[in-house]
């Protein structure tokens, strides 16, 4: 049995130096406004994860009237996704994840992303793909007010999960 499931998620862009997409830190001229870390990539891992095992959704796991999540390492949240996931006995397979970004040029840091993802949730390197496009210049991602990323994840059933 497997389940596949997507993700979407947008963070807008506001004061700071720096984004941090998939993990990893990436210096820009602007930072991303978010209850947490604001990693776009993660999140919408997060969601392709829990839509594929039927479990909901980042927002209804990690609330954002929560203080505990205030600022939290995106990683963090994507790992306790992945216990979540274990506990009913899912495991992932793959995942391929789209950013969409005008700026900064996020190609040169996919290779990093694609390693921190991996070792969250368990797969390899080559199970991981991230890639990106911008709008060439279209829209509120053109405009470069925000950073927007799709994924979409594939778990495989282990003997005893409830489907
Ligand atoms: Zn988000």
């Amino acid at each position: 049995m497997m389940r596949i499931g997507h993700g979407f998620d947008v963070h807008a862009f506001g004061p700071g130096d720096h984004v941090i997409l998939g993990g990893e830190k990436i210096a820009h001229s602007s930072g991303l406004i978010a209850h947490s870390d604001g990693d776009v990539v993660l999140h919408a891992l997060c969601d392709a994860l829990l839509g594929a095992a039927g479990l909901g959704d980042i927002g209804a796991h990690f609330p954002d009237t929560d203080a505990t999540y205030a600022d939290v390492d995106s990683r963090v949240l994507l790992r306790r996704v992945v216990a979540l996931l274990d506990a009913h006995q899912w495991q992932v397979v793959n995942a391929d994840i789209t950013i969409i970004a005008q700026r900064p040029k996020i190609a040169p840091h996919t290779d990093a992303m694609r390693g921190h993802i991996a070792s969250d949730i368990g797969v390899t390197h080559l199970a991981v793909n991230v890639k990106a496009t911008t709008t060439e210049s279209l829209g509120y991602i053109g405009r470069e007010e925000g950073i927007a990323c799709h994924a979409v994840a594939l778990l495989i059933a282990r003997a005893g999960t409830e489907v």
